[in-house]
């Protein structure tokens, strides 16, 4: 266990994830944003927090309970079984170790995050910084329900994209140091809301950090499946670990392009190549996405791409990749939310919102292809 656990106990969750939510400065992000707000587009960015929510118990009593979410009774997550086992525990004792000479992203800096170093994605070392959690109602419907997608942000980022929606969070890392401790009873408190799984936004730096947490958390009751909400750009010998634990991936496919990937997130231009392989990895691991008969998710691939303006991102490439390589029921999310921000304008090219034509082309290009599992919301922003 990390020496995290000694600086931030179950005790003093409440007070802490109070005082981070004044530290980051965002209302976004007040613990129990669980009043229902329309499902639109999903988004990456935190919802407004219209009213706090009641505290979660100190014990995590409410929370443990199975039945606390609304999910189907007859579902397990995957993680459970490797919890019981202590298959869990050892998989998150052998990914921290691979912080000593970090090689959790294919940015494989090598640092030494166990003492401290940070690498490319400025995470403190083996620190966690959480930015916040809260029941998310603008995620994908079968995700949010009725109770919301337990959506936990993680700070900092390995891509860096430069029109990041949430740069304060990934860019800057603001956010509060917790322990493992207080990230599981994180997750036990949106069980105990009623959200339907765990959402950990931006994982990948910190993988072993979750695998610990849903460790400690599923031997305190936890039963919700978790949704690992990746940029794509993932290690196959990392997602090796996640094999088992994982309920539902949902990986951006952000270009088709290296040129495009190096340009916009920071050198980042093997991103095509190491994202088509994770892919077909994740759908090895959990399969099409199909919702249980409330109409939730709890298993299996959901591919988000957001179209660019100018063809950035190559989004009728990546639909022709899917349908060659992937069931042609598999969940795509065509997503039409670009928004110039950060430092987008300081290229002309991605200034700008995408057009309604921009977005309807690559839709009539996914069904063309016999793609028949697409969520088109996107529509609605583009008429
Ligand atoms: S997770 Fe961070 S430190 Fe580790 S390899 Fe990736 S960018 Fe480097």
């Amino acid at each position: 266990m990390s020496d995290l656990s000694e600086k931030f106990t179950r005790k003093c969750f409440l007070e802490n994830t109070g005082r981070l939510c004044l530290q980051v400065g965002l209302s976004a992000i007040l613990l129990g944003c669980s009043q229902p707000q329309p499902a639109a587009t999903p988004s990456p960015e935190p919802s407004p927090a219209p009213t706090p929510s009641p505290a979660p118990s100190q014990d995590g009593t409410k929370a443990g309970t199975a039945e606390a979410g609304r999910n189907d009774p007859d579902f397990l997550p995957a993680y459970v079984r490797l919890q019981r086992t202590g298959e869990l525990g050892r998989r998150a004792e052998e990914l921290w170790a691979v912080m000593e000479s970090c090689q959790l992203c294919p940015r494989r800096c090598g640092v030494n995050r166990i003492k401290k170093t940070s690498g490319f994605c400025r995470t403190p070392g083996a620190t966690l910084v959480l930015s916040g959690a809260h029941a998310h109602f603008g995620e994908e419907r079968p995700l949010v329900g009725e109770g919301g997608s337990g959506t936990i942000f993680l700070t900092h980022c390995n891509l860096r994209c430069v029109f990041c929606q949430n740069w304060t969070i990934s860019h800057l890392g603001r956010g509060a140091e917790a322990t493992i401790d207080a990230f599981a009873d994180m997750m036990l408190w949106l069980q105990g809301e009623g959200c339907h799984n765990i959402n950990v936004v931006t994982p990948t730096h910190y993988s072993a950090h979750i695998l610990k947490a849903l460790d400690v958390a599923a031997g305190r009751g936890l039963r919700l499946p978790v949704v690992y909400n990746t940029s794509g750009w993932e290690r196959l010998e990392i997602l090796a670990y996640l094999d088992g634990v994982v309920d539902i991936y949902l990986p951006d496919f952000k270009y088709w392009d290296s040129a495009m990937s190096a340009k916009y997130s920071a050198g980042a231009e093997s991103y095509p190549e190491v994202t088509r392989a994770a892919i077909l990895e994740m759908n090895r691991q959990v399969g099409v996405a199909k919702p249980n008969r409330k109409g939730v998710m709890e298993r299996g691939l959901m591919i988000r791409h957001l179209v660019m303006p100018n063809d950035v991102a190559g989004s009728e490439k990546v639909m022709e990749w899917i349908a060659a390589n992937l069931p042609k029921d598999t969940y795509v999310n065509i997503m039409a939310q670009y928004t110039p921000l950060h430092k987008a304008y300081d290229y002309p090219e991605i200034s700008r919102r995408i057009t309604g034509e921009e977005y309807r082309s690559v839709v009539q290009k996914a069904r063309a292809l016999g793609l028949t599992n697409l969520d088109i919301q996107g529509y609605w922003m583009v008429q």
